[in-house]
C-alpha cells in the first residue's frame, strides 16, 4: 500500500488509468478519485477543461467553551435548520471528553486548504470567480454570508447567535478550537449541491460531493462506490 503520495494527474487511456503523483507514475485498472477538496482538480483532465460543478471551501470554525462554563451543555444542542442552505448553523456538541464545541460556522475560504483568514491562494480566488456558478450564488446568499463573516470576525456577534441556544453564552466563555474546511459542490447555476455528487468516466468513479454526513455515512458511501467500480473492472477483476 503507498499512502502519503500526492496525486498530480488522473488520465485515463484505453487499458487503464495512469496516476502522476509527487514521487513517480503509476497504472492502475481503476481509480477511485475521492480527493474531497481536490477532487475536482484531480478530475479535470477526464471530466474536462469546462466541469459543470465545482469545488468551493468553505471553513468551519469552531469555539470552545472555557472549562468553568461546560456545565451549561450537557447534550448536543443543535438549531432547526434552514432547508434552502446546506450547512446546519452554529450548534453545540458535547465530546466524550467533557469538552464542548460551539460551531461549525460556514465562511467562504480564501484557499482550498484555506484554515483561517491567514491563508489566501489569489490564484484560487480568481478561477472561483471565474466560475459561472459564483454570480447567481453570492447574489442568492450575500445576506447569510455577510452574516457568517461577521459571527467569523467578532466573538461578540457569535455569542449574540449562540445565546438562542442557550441564554447564558456569553462572549468570555468562548474561546477559538481549529476549524475545518467543507469540499462543497458548486453547480454552474449558483446551487449548493447537498447531496452526494458522484461521477463515472470509463476507468475512475469521482466522488465529487460528499458533504456531511459522510464521514457518519462512510461505510454505505464506500459500499456505494465499490459497487460503480466494480462495473468498470476489466472481466478477469484484475
Ligand atoms: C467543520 C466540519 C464539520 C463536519 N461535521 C461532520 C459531522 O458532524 N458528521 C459527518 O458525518 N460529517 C461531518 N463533516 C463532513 C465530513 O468531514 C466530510 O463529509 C468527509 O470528510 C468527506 O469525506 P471525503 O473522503 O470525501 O473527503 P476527505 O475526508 O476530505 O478526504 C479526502 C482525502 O484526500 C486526500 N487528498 C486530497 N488531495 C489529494 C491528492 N492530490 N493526492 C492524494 N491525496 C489527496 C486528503 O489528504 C484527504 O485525506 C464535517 C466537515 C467539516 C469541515
Amino acid at each position: 500500500m503507498l499512502t502519503g503520495r500526492e496525486v498530480t494527474s488522473l488520465s485515463e487511456r484505453d487499458r487503464g488509468v495512469v496516476v502522476e503523483t509527487a514521487r513517480g507514475t503509476l497504472e492502475a485498472s481503476c481509480v477511485v478519485n475521492c480527493a474531497g477538496l481536490q477532487s475536482d482538480l484531480l478530475g479535470r483532465d477526464v471530466l474536462g477543461p469546462r466541469p459543470d460543478v465545482r469545488i468551493v471551501p468553505f471553513r468551519g470554525e469552531y469555539h470552545e467553551l472555557v472549562q468553568d462554563r461546560r456545565f451549561l451543555v450537557r447534550h448536543l444542542i443543535y438549531p432547526v435548520p434552514d432547508p434552502a442552505f446546506p450547512f446546519l448553523g452554529v450548534h453545540f456538541t458535547r465530546g466524550i471528553d467533557g469538552g464542548v464545541h460551539a460551531g461549525p460556522n460556514a465562511v467562504l475560504a480564501l484557499a482550498r486548504e484555506g484554515y483561517s483568514w491567514r491563508v489566501v491562494d489569489r490564484h484560487e480566488v480568481l478561477a472561483l470567480l471565474r466560475f459561472p456558478g459564483m454570480r447567481p450564488l453570492a447574489r442568492r446568499y450575500w445576506r447569510t454570508g455577510a452574516g457568517e463573516v461577521l459571527r467569523s470576525l467578532s466573538r461578540r456577534a457569535l455569542a449574540r447567535a449562540l445565546r438562542r441556544l442557550v441564554p447564558e453564552v456569553r462572549r468570555a466563555d468562548l474561546v477559538p478550537a481549529p476549524a475545518g474546511v467543507r469540499a462543497q459542490a458548486l453547480g454552474a447555476d449558483g446551487s449548493l449541491f447537498d447531496d452526494f455528487v458522484i461521477r463515472e468516466t470509463p476507468r475512475i468513479v469521482h466522488v465529487l460531493n460528499a458533504p456531511s454526513p459522510a464521514a457518519t455515512a462512510s461505510l454505505a458511501i464506500g459500499a456505494e462506490v465499490a459497487a460503480r467500480l466494480e462495473a468498470h473492472l476489466p472481466g478477469d477483476g484484475s
